[in-house]
């Protein structure tokens, strides 16, 4: 979701002043990873604020060569927007300038619509949709009154409901860059040398600094070349506390890869060899001793990390003998929460750890005090700062716009989590929990296996490529994983996709099926295999082309063509190979059909706003 970068002072590395601009367009191509779909700039240029907008995939690299490589400057801005309020246009797209202010925002402001009738009574037109532009033009009308930027934004943060992260220019005072924290991440970026930054992540900054501030929520700032000066919402001054970014994790490289989601596809044996490691080393729990102690578990997610949830109900519920339910983050927040009795525990899962629908939902359980706990892949994110414990998954920078590796990641911490708690409340003998261990060595050896036999695959994507629909079916976890499966295809191929529980199909989807019509089954649950199996026979004698994603110990005779065979591991562990092939058809489908698979159309990694 939309990228913030700024900046203030020379860069005295630069021997060439017309360079001074770099590090937004450096900065915004580290941002892309969240998602956008127009890009802008402002800077002060012979003290007069110029503003520069493109629409579209190539956005970014059309402001550096219109813009960028031509001009000299000691303050900037730079926003990559993923639209929420009117559509992607060159009136819609980012900064705004409204009289002396011009801005670049991350995030909704909720009462735009009462906020715009008061500033048009005021006088103030509006050429865009945004809730942004009415954001400026309220501080530029609070400016008016003050002539003073510090009482301007404490106004502001009164009087504006949502969250939002700002990047603000006054064309009054050519030294100060603002902004302003409420809800979405912004950092400052320090330095020494005579400028400082902001950025929505540090990451848009590592060629320039590894030192920052993490503004705290119902924060502004004012940002000089040699000076930061950050104040709570009563005004009053504030100490932070200066980080400084391991530059080794960045990853930021293909790897010789075509795509960063194939290298991330593939780097999942390595994760999940992390993720064991960390494990034998501490004990997915030796951090969370109380675990065992809740009579419930409430799992918070979105999109994938949802479907990963899931395959934590299941895992939990069979092998530690929990009850857990999992809700979709956004639609728990408004619930009213019944079990207020302290035993059951609320997990958030989020790679980014910004999720605004999973941190409203952690903050809704906190609000009737239940304890809560993230599922982390992105280390210092927001959510870490509300929950009372932390998971950190171990998939590393995840650049690929739809999860590959994080989502495995977050499947494995939750199978590790059931596996202790099963051992722990005795529902897993000593035996049982030994022979795990010994799998978990074995399975990156099988998780390459399947990665290696890409053709079948390929085979698999050109029979759905030009199909308009696609169905995937499963039962228990098998139906979780068709999930997930049929997510990626929609995220990546474009590719319409419905995933059922195999036994519910007949109850009225079924009337869908035609001659060919691609139906992928999961068939890994030996219990469950030789009903799923007569749900694929029943779609099979209505036309369709059932495709089995089978574990080798169960029988595919009952299909002709095109199973794919996968090793069959305990059950504990069986979703982490399973998913692979998933992932694999979803993305040879889409590269068939010329998708940007790293950057899907319409999606964002960091979903920032609600
Ligand atoms: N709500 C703003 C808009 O639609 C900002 C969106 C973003 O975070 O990129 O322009």
């Amino acid at each position: 979701m939309c990228g913030i970068v700024g900046f203030v002072g020379k860069d005295k590395q630069l021997d060439k002043e017309k360079k001074s601009l770099s590090v937004l367009i450096d900065g915004l191509r580290q941002l892309q990873y969240r998602g956008y779909d127009s890009a802008g700039v402002a800077f002060f240029e012979d003290n007069i604020v110029k503003v520069y907008k493109e629409i579209g995939i190539e956005s970014i690299n059309l402001l550096e060569q219109n813009v960028i490589s031509k001009v000299s400057s000691n303050l900037g801005v730079g926003h990559t927007r993923w639209a929420t309020h009117g559509e992607a246009s060159i009136d819609n797209c980012h900064p705004h300038q409204v009289g002396k202010i011009t801005l670049v925002h991350n995030g909704i402001i909720e009462n735009y619509s009462e906020l715009k009738q008061e500033l048009i009574h005021l006088d103030y037109s509006f050429k865009s949709e945004t809730d942004t532009e009415v954001g400026a033009a309220l501080i530029d009308y609070l400016y008016h009154q003050t002539n003073d930027m510090n009482k301007t934004l404490l106004e502001f943060m009164k009087r504006v409901k949502g969250a939002y992260a700002l990047g603000i220019i006054n064309s009054d005072d050519p030294k100060k860059l603002f902004a302003i924290r409420n809800e979405n991440p912004l950092i400052i970026g320090i330095t020494n040398e005579g400028r400082n930054y902001i950025a929505s992540d540090i990451i848009a900054l590592t060629s320039y600094t590894n030192h920052y501030i993490e503004m705290k929520n119902e924060s502004f700032a004012v940002i000089k070349d040699n000076n930061v000066s950050i104040y709570n919402k009563s005004g009053l001054l504030v100490d932070n506390e200066i980080k400084i970014y391991d530059m080794g994790n960045t990853e930021i490289s293909k790897n010789g890869e075509s795509t960063f989601t194939l290298k991330e596809i593939k780097e999942q044996s390595c994760v999940f060899r992390k993720s064991v490691e960390k494990y034998q080393k501490s004990g997915t729990l030796k951090s969370l001793p109380s675990l065992a102690k809740y009579k419930k578990i409430k799992i918070v997610a979105c999109g994938s990390a949802y479907h990963a949830g899931l395959i934590g109900k299941y895992l939990i519920e069979k092998f530690a003998e929990i009850p857990v339910d999992v809700e979709i983050a956004s639609e728990y927040r408004y619930n009213k929460i019944l079990d207020v009795n302290r035993k059951t525990l609320v997990i958030g899962i989020s790679q980014s750890g910004e999720t605004a629908d999973t941190i409203k939902a952690l903050e809704h359980a906190k609000e009737s005090d239940l304890d809560t706990l993230g599922i982390i892949n992105a280390a210092g994110s927001s959510m870490e700062r509300i929950v009372d414990y932390i998971l950190n998954t171990c998939a590393g920078r995840e650049i690929g716009v739809a999860t590959t590796k994080a989502y495995s990641a977050q499947i494995t911490e939750l199978a590790f989590m059931a596996l202790d708690l099963g051992k722990k409340l005795k529902h897993i003998e000593k035996e049982e929990y030994q022979n795990i261990l010994e799998e978990l060595k074995t399975l990156p050896i099988k998780i390459d296996q399947i990665l290696n036999t890409r053709d079948q695959y390929l085979e698999i994507a050109k029979i759905i490529m030009n199909k308009n629909d696609v169905f995937y079916l499963g039962r228990g976890i098998d139906y979780a994983l068709a999930m997930e499966g049929s997510l990626k295809l929609k995220e990546l191929s474009y590719i319409h996709s419905e995933a059922y529980t195999a036994g519910e199909l007949k109850h009225g989807t079924i009337s869908l099926i035609e001659k060919d019509t691609p139906v992928l089954a999961i068939i890994t649950d030996p219990n469950l295999a030789s009903k799923t199996i007569s749900n694929c026979k029943e779609v099979m004698a209505r036309g369709a082309n059932v495709i089995p994603v089978i574990t080798d110990s169960i029988s595919n005779l009952e299909f002709k063509n095109n199973s794919i065979v996968i090793p069959t591991v305990h059950p504990l562990l069986q979703p982490i190979l399973t998913v692979i092939p998933l992932q694999l058809i979803a993305y040879e489908a889409a590269v068939l059909r010329d998708c940007n698979v790293d950057k899907p159309k319409n999606l964002a990694k960091s979903v920032t706003v609600e």
